[in-house]
């Protein structure tokens, strides 16, 4: 079985590849933790064949046999769960086998067709964001990136201090010329750096940048980083030069968290500063018909957001509490969860949707934790 960093190498390769036999299975199973317990997805995966086995014309079931016989041989012999996911794609011939583990858990399905069903594969490694770590010193600088919970080490390069140089009658000079010398040499290894940086951006694309070291050195790195890199720029990480792999994970999940919640409180905060326009609204009572009458194209929502809430079965209105309908006065009928359906709502309507936690989420639940920026 592949690694989790191999993902998408995997996936040109099968975008490629022509599936010997005609036809593919293709099988997406939840193997988090909780399902391992008795093989629970063994016995999902064989419940998935029957469904598919009834619905199949006579002349392809002797090949989605073959092809289903070859995932079970590696579900029941060879498969080890270590990730929340799988997926299978196999076409019954000896060449054409893929078991990809998968970082997170995904909708369970079965689909059998002239083609492997890429599309939810693709879908979470659009989820993943790869990051670049640079810790700089003086003496050196490592450059790594992180990407679906994996690392990648990419470089260290050797800073070369100049050595210092023997103190004589010039003395005094020859110390500021060493301080000197150093900056230059600083500057010179911050440059390298930063060409480095750019290399690695072109071969590994990646979308954030956090940062590691002295700050008197750091100050100098990001002095020199051009727009490409800064607009990447998020946050520093506190960690000496020789960090291990577990180490570094940690501090940039941490790191990114913590721009996480500064982003999620800045946008919050903007919505707040913003509700005497006419472009912002706060509350159920305001963002409620924003939603419903699609107007709404940002959509804020606290993690803890839990208003009951009905909707209109005549005109589609969605309304805090129970009674008529605001618009058309009929009788609303009252929904589970009103958060998913607001959500679902904007999705439908073209909004995208910010759900935020933390402080922003406290914030916002001063006014029902949920609010709007509206298109007018
Ligand atoms: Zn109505």
């Amino acid at each position: 079985m592949q690694e989790v960093g191999a993902i998408p190498a995997l996936l040109r390769q099968l975008q490629a590849a022509q599936p010997p036999r005609g036809k593919v299975l293709s099988t997406y199973l939840d193997t988090s933790p909780a399902r391992t317990f008795g093989q629970a997805y063994l016995l999902t995966y064989r419940d998935l064949c029957k469904t598919l086995r009834s619905r199949l014309p006579a002349e392809e079931r002797e090949s989605f046999e073959l092809a289903a016989a070859q995932a079970e041989r590696f579900l029941v012999d060879d498969f080890v769960p270590r990730h929340p996911g799988l997926v299978l794609f196999a076409s019954g011939g000896p060449g054409y086998f893929y078991a990809v583990p998968l970082p997170r858990r995904p909708a369970e399905q079965m689909v059998w067709n002239d083609l492997p069903l890429l599309e939810p594969l693709q879908a979470i490694l659009d989820e993943y964001e790869r990051i670049a770590v640079v810790l700089f010193d003086r003496k050196r600088a490592r450059v790594l990136t992180v990407y679906l919970g994996e690392i990648e080490e990419h470089l260290i390069i050797d800073g070369e201090v100049p050595r210092k140089q023997k103190t004589g009658g010039w003395a005094a000079l020859a110390q500021s010329r060493y301080a000197r010398h150093l900056d230059d040499h600083l500057l010179r290894h911050a440059r390298h750096t930063v060409s480095a940086l750019q290399t690695i951006l072109r071969t590994h694309p990646f979308d954030r940048l956090l940062v590691g070291g002295p700050d008197e050195t750091l100050a100098v790195l990001r002095h020199q980083l051009p727009q490409p890199l800064r607009r990447r720029l998020a946050g520093v990480v506190h960690l000496e030069p020789f960090a291990s792999h577990d180490q570094i994970l940690r501090a940039a999940l941490e790191a990114l968290q913590s721009s996480e919640r500064q982003a999620e409180m800045a946008m919050v905060d903007e919505l707040f500063e913003a509700e005497t326009s006419a472009h912002a609204v706060l509350g159920l009572d305001a963002t409620l018909p924003a939603v419903s009458d699609g107007r709404a194209h940002v959509l804020l929502i606290a993690d803890s957001f839990a208003a009951v809430g009905g909707e209109c079965p005549s005109c589609g209105r969605l309304v805090a509490g129970p009674g008529p309908c605001p618009s058309c006065g009929h009788a609303t009928e009252p929904l589970a969860d009103l958060g998913d359906r607001v959500v679902q709502r904007a999705l439908a309507l073209g909004a995208r949707v910010e759900e935020v936690s933390g402080d922003a989420a406290e914030r916002l639940l001063t006014r029902d934790g949920i609010g709007a920026w509206t298109r007018y």
